[in-house]
């Protein structure tokens, strides 16, 4: 992929969408894979908004029992299916334990209830994945004394075992998006990062592009298209306040959703779900509290997800010191075993994701349910939909139904395409332990298994041009204590339109996705991008202060220093 700023101004396109994180991503892909020409706008770089920040689960509705709603159930699961199979490298199944207690409604017998019929409902869930070991397994109960093995330290007064069901896990929601991203581009698609929508071009009462700014080159020009998606995500409304053409819009309500990573190795591959202190209201079978997570990935715990309305903009959502404390406080209360304490925190994500309009009994704002679409035909303006995201999990058909909409606009559009099975750029996989074996026979001796791990869950088949490159000594040489190579750097920049070092750092390599990579492995990816993009010594220091900025509001400290 090329940033070519001057290509979007070059053609009328069929369809614009503004915004790559999950939502517009998929939707570009999609709209690429229908046959249309297609450019695809952010105006940070492709998926650093909400889609960054995600817990990493993709969510097959099991939740949604509890609400007894089965259509959502289905759709959730049926997401989970298509994202398993169109990358088999980024999303793998993930065993959840939830600790059993007495015979009430935290004892086995209701739980294993509630599991067999989500079972039941959702018997075609591993309809197309290849690989069997990749399979969602049906619930299973463990004894008291296997629920121990696996958490020795969970309170055992009346524990009776634990109820499993499986999800899905991202390894890597950046490169999630990107994947989508690259597979719209190879498909034709004309897709730049650092380019903001500043405002719609109009024709009377119908859209017909956007006025863009390149923030690399600082420059202002148009992009035109029949149609336009606005996927902006939490941004998205604000396109919409011009009140000459959309009148008064009032934005819909937020939740500043947050989770946290701790260095503590998993006791296990399980995940654990312990009961928090804040109740889901719109629960119709049992009102006790949502469950927090622990969630073994990458070698950390993954703990959330904390929800609290935000009216400010999305820039501005960060995670609080005070916020940290009560968090690891009520985390503690769950799950006394952890003691968690701020040291151990080593980054913090955050982000808004929609709520819903509608109170609850007692006052509150439920929980968003399902993303919002705008189809501003309603308001007599034409060719714009917006897409407001509310679950990753949802991204890919929530953005078909987005383009469908749109679509309804262009006399003899094409039809859906078949993102749901068609495999995302490196996920054409039929075998995950094949292709690592054959991963080790091609890369280079000196390349790690942990550096090889990462090649292939990040890029899948496409790991070869990293082991192409890395055949080159200098190439292969490891970024100062960190797996990360220096042919990732390469890469980045020369492939996935990396422009700046927070964008390799934080999203096309496992740098600093997860902790702070320590001060010289920021200046020695720095000093590479330097000598690939020809930035002045000056330019070098303010890209490392840039990134430096990023992590501080991860809140991620270097290593050895006290967070
Ligand atoms: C802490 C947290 C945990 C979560 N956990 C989960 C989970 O476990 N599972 C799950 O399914 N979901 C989860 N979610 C929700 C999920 O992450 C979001 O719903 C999803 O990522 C939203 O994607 P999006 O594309 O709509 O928005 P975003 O990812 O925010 O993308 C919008 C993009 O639009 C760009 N943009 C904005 N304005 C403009 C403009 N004027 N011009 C050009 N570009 C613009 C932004 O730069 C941004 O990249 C979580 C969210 C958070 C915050």
């Amino acid at each position: 992929m090329k940033r070519d700023p001057g290509g979007l101004a070059a053609q009328e396109f069929d369809v614009l969408v503004i915004g790559a994180g999950a939502f517009g991503a998929a939707a570009a892909w999609d709209a690429a894979l229908r046959g249309l020409n297609v450019a695809l706008i952010d105006q940070g770089d492709f998926g650093a908004g909400a889609s960054a920040e995600c817990f990493k689960m993709v969510h097959g509705g099991i939740r949604y029992l509890q609400h007894a709603d089965i259509r959502r159930l289905r759709s959730s699961c049926a997401e989970r299916t298509a994202l398993l199979r169109i990358a088999p490298h980024l999303v793998n199944p993930l065993p959840i334990a939830i600790p059993t207690y007495g015979h009430g409604r935290q004892g086995k017998a209701f739980l294993a209830a509630g599991m067999a019929a989500y079972d039941l409902l959702t018997l075609g869930r591993n309809a197309g994945i290849r690989d069997r070991s990749r399979h969602i397994a049906a619930m299973r109960l463990l004894s008291r004394h296997e629920t121990l093995d696996l958490f020795p330290e969970i309170e055992q007064r009346a524990l009776t075992g634990a109820a499993v069901f499986e999800d899905g896990q991202m390894y890597n929601t950046a490169r999630l998006v990107l994947a989508f991203v690259q597979s719209a581009a190879a498909r034709g698609a004309i897709v730049a990062n650092y380019t903001q929508a500043v405002r719609f071009l109009w024709k009377g009462r119908r859209v017909c592009g956007v006025r863009a700014r390149d923030l690399i080159g600082d420059e202002e020009f148009d992009i035109r298209a029949k149609l336009v998606l606005n996927a902006a995500g939490p941004w998205a409304e604000y396109l919409l306040q011009d009140k000459e053409h959309f009148g008064i819009h009032t934005r819909g309500h937020f939740s500043r959703d947050a989770c946290f990573l701790v260095n503590r190795k998993p006791q296990s591959a399980y995940a654990l779900a312990v009961p928090g202190f804040t109740k889901d209201s719109d629960a119709v079978v049992s009102r006790s509290a949502r469950h927090l997570f622990a969630v073994p990935w990458r070698d950390c715990l993954l703990i959330g997800v904390w929800h609290r309305l935000f009216t400010e903009r999305p820039d501005s959502a960060q995670v609080e010191e005070a916020e940290l404390a009560a968090w690891m406080a009520e985390m503690n209360a769950s799950y006394p075993a952890l003691r968690l304490t701020r040291e151990d925190v080593i980054y913090a994500n955050c982000g808004l994701v929609p709520f819903g309009d509608s109170r609850t009994s007692t006052g509150d704002l439920s929980f968003g349910k399902e993303s919002r679409y705008l189809d501003h035909r309603t308001q007599g303006i034409e060719g714009l939909v917006t897409l407001i995201g509310i679950r990753y999990t949802t991204a890919r058909g929530d953005a078909a139904k987005a383009l469908d909409l749109l679509l309804q606009q262009m006399p003899g559009a094409p039809g859906r395409a078949p993102t749901e099975r068609v495999p995302l750029s490196g996920g054409d996989i039929a075998d995950l332990s094949e292709l690592r074996s054959a991963a080790r026979r091609r890369a280079p001796e000196e390349i790690s298994s942990g550096t090889l791990e990462a090649w292939l869950r990040n890029h899948g088949t496409n790991y070869q041009s990293l082991a192409d490159l890395a055949q080159s000594a200098a190439e292969a040489r490891r970024v100062a204590n960190t797996d990360t190579v220096i042919a990732e750097v390469t890469h980045a920049v020369d492939q996935e339109m990396a422009v700046h070092l927070e964008d390799v750092v934080l999203r096309r390599t496992n740098m600093g996705s997860g902790s702070h990579p320590g001060p010289l492995a920021l200046a020695e990816a720095a000093q590479r991008m330097q000598a690939l993009l020809g930035w002045t010594d000056a330019r070098r220091g303010a890209e490392i202060a840039l990134t430096e900025g990023a992590l501080a509001h991860h809140r991620a400290s270097p290593p050895g220093t006290t967070a």
